[in-house]
């Protein structure tokens, strides 16, 4: 039942430091020859009532430049697998390298459990840093001085509830039966930057759900899209309605498209029963990234409609609105106005989503459709550098004020995006509780047109913090 603890992280971040705090005086006990250089020791550590196992890679650090990548590979790779949950440890003084990125990217891809370690807290120095690992998207940072002993609390309440949510599984070892990414597959070289953009690679397929009222038009859109042949290859209509999803390619793009067997059926079953469920929509949206919203142009934003984008926002999903059978419309260009003003007034919390006229039953407007899906896609992955966004901050500060509460301005300090997909950023502020919700939706429509994040959720947490930069 002994929890395994694995220490990761690039060389020279305090892996060692804490490695021999945890194992105290059991050191001894390791085999730790001199001149030999050990890529990796293991101990028997404890932290108040803790008691675990702890794998330490800080022999690397000493380890030349040239071996490095493939030893440092080798081992953050057999740290992973042999550990119940990682250490991941940055040095807050030195701030996030793209090493430190490729790291988390690493660890972020193999599935296993983190928690994330900002080293060299003590004093002011590490602030900026220990803000900055937000970014890295594995969570909250654990501030810790390993040195001096700092923060040994919150890492002792951080694995305190990681073995309790995991105490019964872990001496089973969940982590060796977790697919794991061969971490070899995924290395780039140390020093370039393997952040999102690794994980959106060419061949990953864009996953994307089309839901909507029946009679959208959903059926009829889904088979000019995938073509007819393609359906008629696919697996029996009417058997089963669980999910199914298609892969297929859209100009080269791979796209993975959620379809139920429901909407399959429906396109053979001549009387429509079929009545969309909440629970369908919710489990294609939870499939997806990008939810296609497809609505009647000739009813259009019924509640249904209203309600389903509601829940694409809720769940976190990019959307993007299929007007279906423009064929039917009149006057084109009067209803476009008219359907673009009733979704600025109905859906103010997909601001800017994009609304595309299409026919779905002569073919019409599909390019314009995959293209505006894989813009939304694009801008729910995007990540908006920690300069630019305090820059931002600053001038959207200088434009509109906070108010004042209970007598004292509120201040906002300090921005960064704490992870994408959808965006998501937290803000540093001196008393969070009271700053208004309007405020907050400024700060949202701001970010949205300043950075190019049309019609993607973006989550906005408001954190009492300090401005790293102010006692510098
Ligand atoms: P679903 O319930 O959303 O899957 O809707 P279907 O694809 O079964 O379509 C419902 C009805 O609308 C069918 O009679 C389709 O032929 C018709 N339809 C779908 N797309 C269009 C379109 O672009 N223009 C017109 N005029 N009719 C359409």
């Amino acid at each position: 039942m002994t929890l395994t603890v694995a220490i990761v992280g690039r060389p020279n971040v305090g892996k060692s430091t804490l490695f021999n705090r945890l194992v105290g005086r059991r050191l001894a006990l390791v085999d730790d020859k001199p001149g030999v250089t050990r890529d990796r020791r293991e101990g028997e550590a404890s932290l108040g009532d803790l008691e675990f196992r702890v794998i330490d890679t800080a022999g690397l650090d000493d380890a030349d430049t040239e071996s490095l990548g493939g030893r440092m590979r080798r081992q953050t790779e057999m740290a992973i697998t042999g550990a119940d949950v990682c250490l991941f440890m940055i040095d807050a003084r030195a701030g996030i390298t793209p090493l430190d990125r490729h790291f988390a990217s690493l660890v972020r891809r193999s599935g296993a459990a983190v928690i994330l370690v900002a080293n060299k807290c003590e004093g002011k120095a590490g602030e900026p840093g220990l803000y900055d690992a937000f970014s890295l998207g594995l969570g909250e940072p654990v501030a810790l001085s390993a040195e001096h002993g700092e923060g040994t609390s919150d890492l002792y309440a951080a694995l305190k509830a990681f073995s309790e949510a995991n105490g019964a599984e872990a001496g089973a070892r969940p982590g060796r039966e977790r697919k794991t990414v061969p971490v070899a597959d995924t290395l780039l070289e140390p020093g370039e930057d393997g952040d999102e953009e690794a994980d959106l690679g060419p061949d990953r397929p864009m996953r994307v759900a089309i839901v909507g009222r029946p009679n959208a038009g959903k059926s009829t859109l889904i088979n000019k899209l995938l073509g007819e042949e393609r359906l008629l290859t696919g697996p029996e209509a009417g058997i089963t309605r669980d999910s199914i999803s298609v892969d297929w390619q859209w100009r080269g793009q791979p796209i993975k498209l959620f379809d139920t067997a429901g909407l399959r059926r429906q396109a053979r079953v001549v009387e429509k029963l079929e009545k969309l469920s909440v629970s369908d929509a919710l489990r294609a949206i939870r499939f997806a990234e990008v939810v296609i919203l497809t609505i009647d142009a000739t009813q259009p934003f019924e509640k249904q409609d209203l309600q389903i984008a509601d829940l694409v926002a809720r769940e976190g999903r990019a959307l993007v609105i299929a007007v279906n059978k423009w064929d039917l419309v009149e006057d084109a260009q009067k209803t476009k106005r008219f359907l673009e003003e009733e979704c600025e007034r109905l859906l103010p919390q997909v601001r800017g989503v994009a609304l595309i006229t299409v026919s779905a039953l002569a073919g019409k407007g599909l390019d314009r459709l995959i293209a505006a899906t894989l813009e939304a896609y694009a801008a729910w992955n995007r990540r908006v550098p920690t300069a630019a966004l305090n820059r931002w901050l600053a001038e959207a500060l200088e434009r509109h004020s906070p108010p004042a509460a209970r007598g004292r301005r509120i201040k906002l300090r300090y921005m960064t995006q704490a992870k994408a997909r959808p965006p998501t950023f937290i803000v540093f502020c001196s008393r969070p509780e009271e700053l208004p919700e309007a405020y907050t939706r400024y700060l949202i429509n701001g970010l949205r047109e300043a950075f190019d994040l049309p019609a993607v959720p973006i989550r906005l947490q408001l954190r009492k913090g300090r401005n790293p930069y102010a006692e510098k």
